[in-house]
């Protein structure tokens, strides 16, 4: 009996590809080049470790095989074991929730926003475009990536992605966004990190603002994009929840019609993500280097 409830948890995972995993709403998914993409990668998308602890030796086996394949190109990279929370921004769902910002605070904010948009789509599909492709080459790398979403359909709060991480104990998680502004003019990537007014584990803060640093300037180096520098935020509930460290790229304006059509690029999207995984490899270098 236990074992069909893990067994149901487990499919309603796969089946859904949200950490949540209880809302499938099929109907509403957009017919993007992102939902037959997510196909493929999706079987080999790493699931929680509270269901992956508890499920029967056969359902593990796919995992264990991925890491062999995964490994091997780049077996002393600083990114192998790593273990990477890629959380795209944003998802589809009809909820409202409020939820506190911080565990020592009343004060709330909407726990499921929608986002910006551009063109020809919306925020929550280029992150996720982005995020898929961010997993590829970081599983290629030899990182364990763990998937806040998958599918567009995704009823995962903001405290749901950071308690996520911290479940994990991931060595970063790593949230993906887009801007807007109602000056179209307005372009540029930007880097959200956590403040210390909530969280008060220092070393959380230090090392989010070092991989923050990076990451921006690896992401402002391969795609060229105007550089807005690093925001320090103490009002994200996603960062506020957070025990490990995190940091959130608003990867450009969707509401600036040239970088707009930059992002929607596969050969710019590719650019983004090589920003995103060099910086990462010069971060856990340099926490290497201290150690
Ligand atoms: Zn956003």
């Amino acid at each position: 009996m236990r074992k069909l409830f893990i067994s149901i948890l487990v499919f309603a995972f796969l089946f859904s590809g949200c950490v949540s995993g209880v809302k499938i709403e099929k109907n509403n998914t957009p017919k993007t080049e992102t939902v037959k993409k997510e196909k493929n990668i999706k079987e080999t998308s790493q699931k929680p470790e509270k269901e992956i602890s508890e499920k029967d030796e056969e359902s593990i086996k796919p995992e264990e095989k991925k890491e062999d394949e995964t490994t091997k190109p780049e077996k002393t990279g600083v990114l192998l074991g790593k273990v990477i929370v890629v959380d795209p921004g944003h998802g589809v769902n009809s909820y409202t929730k409020q939820e506190p910002i911080a565990p020592d605070s009343s004060e709330t904010k909407s726990a499921f926003v929608s986002g910006t948009r551009g063109k020809n789509i919306t925020e929550e599909q280029l992150n996720l475009m982005v995020a898929l492709k961010l997993q590829r080459a970081l599983q290629e790398k030899g990182a364990q990536v763990h998937m806040t979403r998958t599918v567009h359909n995704c009823d995962v709060s903001n405290i749901d992605r950071a308690v996520f991480a911290n479940d994990l104990n991931a060595d970063i998680s790593v949230k993906l966004h887009a801007d807007g502004n109602d000056n179209t003019a307005v372009r540029g990537v930007s880097m959200l990190i956590p403040g210390g007014a909530h969280i008060k584990d220092f070393a959380v803060i230090e090392k989010s603002r070092k991989a923050g640093t990076m990451i921006l300037e690896e992401f402002v180096r391969t795609t060229g994009a105007q550089d807005r520098g690093i925001s320090v935020r103490n009002d994200m509930t996603g960062f506020n929840w957070s025990k490990v460290p995190v940091i959130l790229l608003e990867m450009g304006f969707m509401t600036n019609p040239d970088e707009d059509k930059l992002m929607e690029s596969d050969e710019y999207q590719e650019k983004m993500v090589a920003g995103i995984v060099a910086g990462l490899e010069r971060y856990f270098s340099d926490l290497q280097a201290q150690n």
